[in-house]
C-alpha cells in the first residue's frame, strides 16, 4: 500500500501505519473524549477524558494488530511468506502470500483473529469487572466492547471477512472448486456490504447518529468483495499457462553508446515495442512507458545506457514459472516486459499486454482452460 510508513519489526514481519490511520485516531479520540466518555462516566475533568480517549485509541490499535498478529503467526507456521501488517482507515490488513492455500491452512489462518480478539474481550472484560478504579474501568469498558464488535464482525460469513475466509475453506474442500466457494463466499460479502450501507442510511434517516461509518465500510466491503473474485479468476486463469505463452522472442537490440536522438530518429516509425540494450558489458531494456519526458537538448546527450533499465536490477522469471507469477511480477516492479532466464541463458521477455490479452481470451472464449485442466488434475 503507498503512503505507509514503517513503525517496527516483530517476528520478522513489518508493522506499517498507512496515513489514513490518523484520521481514524483524530477521530475516534475526540468522539470518546467529547461524548462516549462523558455520557457513560459524568462528571470528570476535561482533560482525564482527552487522558482516557488517547489511551483507548492506542488500545485498540494494539488490539487490531494483535489481532492481525494471530492470523500472521498461524500462516508463519505453516510455512506461508508474511510480509507486512498494514493499519489503516478501515482497521488492519495483513500481507500474506495465499497462493495455493490448502482450505484446512486457510480455515486456521482466518479463525486465528477474531478467536484472539474474543480472548482480548475476555481480559478486558474482567479487568473492568474487577477492578476499582474508575479510570481504568471506563477505558476496559469501551475496549471489552470494541474486541467483542471486532470478532463478531470478523466472524460475519462473506468474503473477504474472516469468518468469510473460514466459510470459503470449507466450501472449497467440499465442492473442490475454488471459484465456486470464491463466488459464493463472496455472495455473502456482498449481502452483508448491503446490510451495513442499508442499516446505516437508515440510522441516518431517523437521526439516531453514527450512519456514516457503516455506509462508509459497506461501500468499501462491496468493492474489495468484487475485486477478490476477480482476482480468484485471474490466479485459476493465468496459473495454468506456462509463462513461455505469454512471452516475446523479438525484439531490437541497441547500442549502449547510441544517442537517445538518433533512436527516436531510426525508430520513431518501427513498431517493435521492447527495445534491447546491449553490448559485451552491459544489458538493459528501455522502457519507453515509464520514461520521463526528456528536452531535445538533452536528447542528443544521453545515451541509451543512462535510460535503459540494466537487467541486473530486475528480478527475472524462470522458463517454468507460470504466466499468473509473471502477472505479479509485472504488476510488482510496474514493469512492462519481464526477462525469462534458463540456465542463463535469456530465453525471451515476457511481456504484460500478452499476459492480459491471454486473460481476455481464457475469460471470454476459454481459450487454453481444458488443455492445462488435464495437466493440473494429478493433484496430491
Ligand atoms: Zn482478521
Amino acid at each position: 500500500m503507498r503512503g505507509t510508513t514503517k513503525l517496527f519489526r516483530i517476528f520478522g514481519i513489518d508493522v506499517q501505519l498507512h496515513f489514513s490511520w490518523w484520521f481514524v485516531f483524530a477521530l475516534l479520540a475526540w468522539d470518546l473524549s467529547t461524548f462516549f466518555f462523558p455520557k457513560y462516566f459524568p462528571d470528570l475533568e476535561n482533560k482525564t477524558y482527552w487522558t482516557m480517549g488517547i489511551i483507548s485509541v492506542l488500545l485498540l490499535f494494539t488490539s487490531v494488530l494483535l489481532h492481525e498478529l494471530s492470523h500472521s503467526l498461524v500462516a508463519k507456521a505453516k510455512k506461508i511468506k508474511v510480509e507486512s501488517i498494514t493499519l489503516f482507515f478501515f482497521g488492519g490488513v495483513a500481507s500474506i502470500d495465499d497462493e495455493d492455500l490448502k482450505p484446512g491452512t486457510e480455515f486456521l489462518m482466518a479463525i486465528a483473529g477474531p478467536l484472539f480478539s474474543l480472548l482480548l474481550f475476555g481480559i478486558f472484560y474482567l479487568i473492568y469487572f474487577l477492578n476499582g478504579n474508575l479510570f481504568w474501568t471506563a477505558i476496559t469498558f469501551y475496549l471489552y466492547q470494541l474486541n467483542l464488535i471486532l470478532a463478531l464482525f470478523n466472524l460475519v460469513p462473506g468474503y473477504p471477512l474472516d469468518g468469510g475466509r473460514a466459510f470459503r475453506a470449507i466450501l472449497h474442500s467440499y465442492y473442490k472448486d475454488i471459484k465456486k466457494a470464491t463466488r459464493i463466499a463472496v455472495l455473502g460479502g456482498r449481502a452483508f456490504a448491503i446490510f451495513l450501507i442499508l442499516f446505516g442510511l437508515i440510522s441516518i434517516a431517523s437521526g439516531s447518529g453514527g450512519g456514516l461509518w457503516p455506509v462508509l465500510l459497506g461501500g468499501f466491503l462491496y468493492f474489495i468483495a468484487g475485486a477478490s473474485y476477480e482476482q480468484v479468476l485471474v490466479k485459476d486463469v493465468l496459473s495454468r499457462i506456462n509463462v513461455k505463452k505469454v512471452m516475446q522472442k523479438e525484439y531490437a537490440v541497441l547500442e549502449p553508446s547510441m544517442r537517445f536522438s538518433e533512436f527516436l530518429e531510426r525508430y520513431q516509425d518501427r513498431d517493435e515495442e521492447l527495445y534491447l540494450v546491449k553490448d559485451p558489458s552491459f544489458s538493459g531494456i528501455l522502457d519507453l512507458k515509464n520514461l520521463t519526458s526528456i528536452p531535445a537538448k538533452m536528447q542528443k546527450m544521453i545515451s541509451l545506457q543512462q535510460l535503459a533499465l540494466p537487467l541486473s536490477k530486475i528480478s527475472a522469471l524462470r522458463g517454468s514459472d507460470s504466466a499468473y507469477a509473471a502477472y505479479r511480477q509485472l504488476s510488482d516492479q510496474n514493469l512492462e516486459f519481464l526477462p525469462v532466464v534458463e540456465k542463463s541463458s535469456l530465453l525471451g521477455f515476457a511481456n504484460k499486454r500478452k499476459v492480459m490479452q491471454r486473460l481476455v481470451l481464457a475469460l471470454k472464449f476459454g481459450v487454453g482452460m481444458k488443455e492445462l485442466k488435464q495437466k493440473r488434475s494429478p493433484k496430491k
